[in-house]
């Protein structure tokens, strides 16, 4: 039977829940529990994927195909672990299939209501993770802050789910942020206070709080805490503010963080086993040797668009022992003149043309990769960056004046990069484009095949409704490209590369997805050290 974590945020959301949820499902593996961790975002969207990212960061892709909150990666990369589209729970897809069900009449002439219909469903959902992944302890973050309108149902379940799996097989975690007042410097523990009274008033008492503040915990706002939320000191932690998020297990291991919560849930106490991730938190802070990456694409604003892929750039550089320093280019600006294209290429090491959707900065997206071209820098395009590397190769080395995406351009001349075909007759925006993992077979003695250790067949995600358009292949290879790797099924081109090229590559999937701390994703690594050779 699994155990129950429940992790609830207070007084301002983005204080790292995800990141406290993770490390401490990182520290319950070591000590070899099976974990699985469950988001709950109690937005109205079904899944994220409808979302842009300036809203709520980037769309993570679970194996699954699911388009699921950045939290998800989080988890999968402390974990290690592969997460389904389950382990994203939304008000959206709880009320969807209440409704539905409702439609068919199996609520028997009831009148549907918050309490029990939607609290049964949300129960549901989260049981039927534990289930399938016959985890012996579920991690479940609820998203936003307590207090919130849109949380409440959640918060109700959570605490039905106490009664009903029983007070040893249930934990609740409250996240709460320590301000400090800049004119005293003097940790203020009211709001917290004030947060464990909202979820007390739900019926819900905190067995374990987790201050985030700037600074670790002082001893004085410590024993506050723990007399207002009603709980001995031990129970309250310290999650300070560190230099990287792959140091936050370590911050809270030492303070018994995880021996505290399995002894709370009535396991064996176990020892660890934390060397392979220490080693990797040594690696990252010795990494000395600065690389430049320049950034390019249209949501540079907000960094958390992008998320996995910083997160992948620092496994790989970790590994080589570099340390990225990326810098940002709005596609936009240069697309408008406001910026040279040839500034990120001629001041970084390497060049990634991120992912993206429509028409804006789409032209200063491809006035770079024009630019790297001719300079021969190390570039990765992924996904929209992979197809207008494409248009690029096409406008500039096979002479398709005028060629584009059908995406950006339906009247182009040369529509080297078009409509999926079984994308023609979707209507629906949601959950329809190419998601998720599919088989890829590589070719042989291409520098892709190569970066990927010589397998024959890989693994990554999509998402996607355009690809490379077959028709133009002949013309684009005797340009220089070539297709290094085709979709297992259906011979779709996944990742080009052009000939004689120190690392001129595209990648239709999104290699960021698999990155993990200690397996760093092949096409960053490959890039990397391609940068500094
Ligand atoms: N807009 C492109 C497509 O739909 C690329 C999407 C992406 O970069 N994720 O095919």
């Amino acid at each position: 039977m699994a155990k129950y974590v429940f992790i609830t945020g207070g007084v301002l959301s983005s204080v790292g829940k995800g990141i406290t949820t993770a490390s401490l499902g990182l520290l319950l593996k070591a000590r070899g529990y099976h974990v699985t961790a469950i988001k709950i975002d109690p937005y109205i969207n079904v899944d994220a994927g409808t979302m842009n990212p300036y809203m709520h960061g980037e769309v993570y892709v679970t194996e699954d195909g699911g388009e699921t909150d950045l939290d998800l990666g989080h988890y999968e990369r402390f974990l290690d672990t592969f997460l389904s589209k389950k382990n994203n729970i939304t008000t959206g897809q709880v009320y969807l299939t209440v409704i539905q069900r409702e439609r068919r009449g199996e609520y028997l002439g009831q009148t549907v209501q918050v309490i029990p219909h939607i609290t049964d469903e949300i129960k549901r959902r989260i049981r039927e993770v534990a289930q399938e992944t016959s985890a012996d302890i579920v991690l479940v973050e609820i998203g936003g802050t307590v207090g919130d309108i849109e949380g409440l149902p959640f918060l109700e379940a959570i605490r039905q789910m106490r009664m009903e799996e029983g007070f040893a097989n249930t934990l609740f975690v409250h996240v709460a942020l320590v301000p400090i007042l800049s004119t005293t410097g003097e940790q203020k523990t009211k709001p917290v206070q004030h947060s464990v009274q909202e979820l007390r008033r739900i019926g819900i008492q905190p067995d374990i709080i987790i201050a985030r503040s700037m600074k670790p915990l002082e001893e004085e706002a410590r024993r506050k805490i723990a007399l207002y939320a009603n709980l001995p000191p031990e129970a309250v932690f310290s999650n300070p503010d560190v230099e990287y998020i792959y140091e936050v297990p370590l911050v809270l291991e030492e303070q018994g963080l995880a021996d505290y919560v399995a002894r709370r849930l009535g396991l064996e106490q176990r020892r660890p086993d934390l060397s392979s991730w220490r080693d990797f938190v040594v690696k990252i802070k010795a990494a000395s040797k600065p690389i430049k990456i320049a950034m390019v694409g249209k949501y540079t604003k907000l960094k958390d668009s992008y998320l996995s892929i910083i997160e992948a750039l620092r496994h790989a550089s970790a590994h080589l022992g570099l340390r990225p320093v990326l810098n940002w280019y709005e596609s936009t600006a240069i697309e408008q003149g406001k910026l040279s294209p040839r500034t990120p290429v001629e001041d970084n090491d390497a060049v990634i043309v991120l992912p993206g959707f429509g028409a804006r900065g789409a032209e200063g997206k491809i006035s770079v990769i024009k630019e790297v071209i001719e300079s021969g820098k190390p570039f990765l395009g992924i996904c929209f960056g992979m197809q207008l590397a494409v248009v690029a190769i096409a406008r500039h080395l096979a002479g398709l004046e005028g060629a584009h995406s059908t995406e950006i351009d339906p009247t182009t001349p040369y529509p080297v990069i078009d409509l999926l075909e079984e994308q023609r007759h979707i209507k629906e925006l949601g959950g329809t484009m190419r998601l998720g993992s599919y088989p890829i077979k590589l070719i042989h003695n291409t520098l892709v095949y190569n970066v990927y250790g010589g397998r024959e067949i890989v693994y990554e995600r999509h998402r996607h409704r355009y690809e490379v358009n077959p028709r133009y292949l002949d013309k684009l290879v005797s340009a220089g490209m070539e297709v290094s790797g085709y979709s297992l099924e259906g011979g779709r081109v996944e990742f080009i590369e052009l000939r004689g090229y120190r690392y001129f590559v595209g990648s239709q999937p999104h290699p960021e997805f698999r990155s993990r701390p200690m397996k760093p994703a092949p096409l960053f690594t490959g890039l990397l050290e391609a940068a500094t050779r």
